[in-house]
């Protein structure tokens, strides 16, 4: 088994509105090992983007993370990312150095008004310490890097003047510039062609193998969980509900939200002339999280006056994987048949 290279633990994150305080995150437990890939699955909702967001300390006012730790192993000595200072400089060499974050949506993360040159170069003066001829010609062959044609040119380009595959592009090109230790990478592709799609995963994915980086992908597509994962944390309502390596959530997936996920991608030939099963109701408000387990609502396998009393416990099983459900809490050894 690999070293930890980041671990969260007991992470609860929320947002004050006029309705009242929502818990977004709500006791959150991962850990991201050095060299592999996490991918972080859920519905919209579940909290996976502000997971992300708060190891960076990212979560901007009427949000507040409010308890927790978030160790980073991948300094000399470990610390709580959460009880740095502001101004500390560990946390300005976290974000950027250590870790390196692509945004959803990169025509709005980057800057409209300023070449996507311009952005990386000062990325890479920050980071790096290079002077600005040196930046320069280190942000052509990053554009070059990581796929874009003509990248003497198109450094200057502005991001309007590009596609969303290219701004994606240029996005990786910033949060890589450092070569972190550690990538997020927030739903990178969602709104990618399938093309641009599967070039963003192969380039991830050399770039990975490269420079044996970590990579916490957050994604709803199960099919980039498939290709992309070492480990999966299925989230719903702002907590971890099943852990595994994705071996067994395909092959043996335990919590009834995870299978229910997984009855709901289409498979060729099989669901032909069938409608595609889907998940009944929507994820609740988290303002009005239902007593109990908090899938019980939508749970096929539910057991009443139980699921809906009573939360139910993290069960571990033989090999360290994790399910939060009534339906493993007489064993924490051995599969159920
Ligand atoms: Fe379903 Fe009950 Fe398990 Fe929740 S605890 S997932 S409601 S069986």
């Amino acid at each position: 088994m690999s070293e930890p290279l980041l671990e969260i633990s007991g992470l609860h994150t929320s947002f004050d509105t006029y309705d009242g305080k929502v818990g977004a995150v709500d006791g959150v437990e991962l850990t991201v090992e050095a060299g592999k890939t996490l991918c972080v699955v859920g519905e919209s909702g579940c909290g996976k983007s502000v997971t992300a967001r708060s190891i960076l300390r990212l979560v901007e006012k009427p949000g507040s993370i409010d308890s927790g730790t978030v160790t980073w192993h991948g300094g000399e000595e470990p610390f709580d990312v959460l009880s740095l200072d502001d101004k500390d400089p560990r946390l300005q060499k976290l974000r950027g150095d250590d870790i390196g974050m692509i945004f959803q949506e990169p025509a709005a993360s980057l800057l409209p008004l300023r070449s996507i040159g311009a952005q990386l170069i000062e990325a890479l003066r920050i980071h790096t310490g290079m002077d600005k001829k040196a930046a320069r010609a280190r942000a052509v062959e990053l554009l070059g890097l990581v796929g874009i044609p003509d990248a003497e040119r198109r450094v200057d380009a502005y991001p309007f003047q590009l596609s969303g595959g290219m701004c994606q592009r240029a996005m990786i090109a910033i949060a890589l510039c450092a070569e972190p230790a550690l990538l997020i990478a927030d739903e990178p592709t969602t709104a990618l062609d399938v093309t641009t799609q599967a070039r963003i995963l192969d380039l991830i994915r050399d770039l990975q193998a490269r420079n044996h980086m970590a990579v916490m992908f957050i994604t709803h597509d199960l099919g980039v969980v498939a290709e992309m994962a070492d480990e999966v944390a299925v989230m719903y309502l702002g907590r971890v509900v099943e852990r595994a390596s994705v071996e067994e959530v395909f092959a043996d997936p335990k919590h009834p939200y995870t299978k229910a996920l997984l009855r709901s991608v289409p498979v060729l030939g099989r669901d032909r002339g069938r409608d595609l099963p889907t998940i009944p109701g929507t994820v609740p408000n988290p303002l009005h999280r239902p007593k109990g387990c908090s899938f019980h609502p939508r749970c096929t396998e539910a057991i009443a006056g139980r699921c809906d009393l009573d939360e139910p416990p993290e069960v571990v099983f033989d090999g360290g994987r994790t399910a939060q459900c009534v339906l493993y809490d007489d064993q924490s050894e051995g599969d159920r048949a």
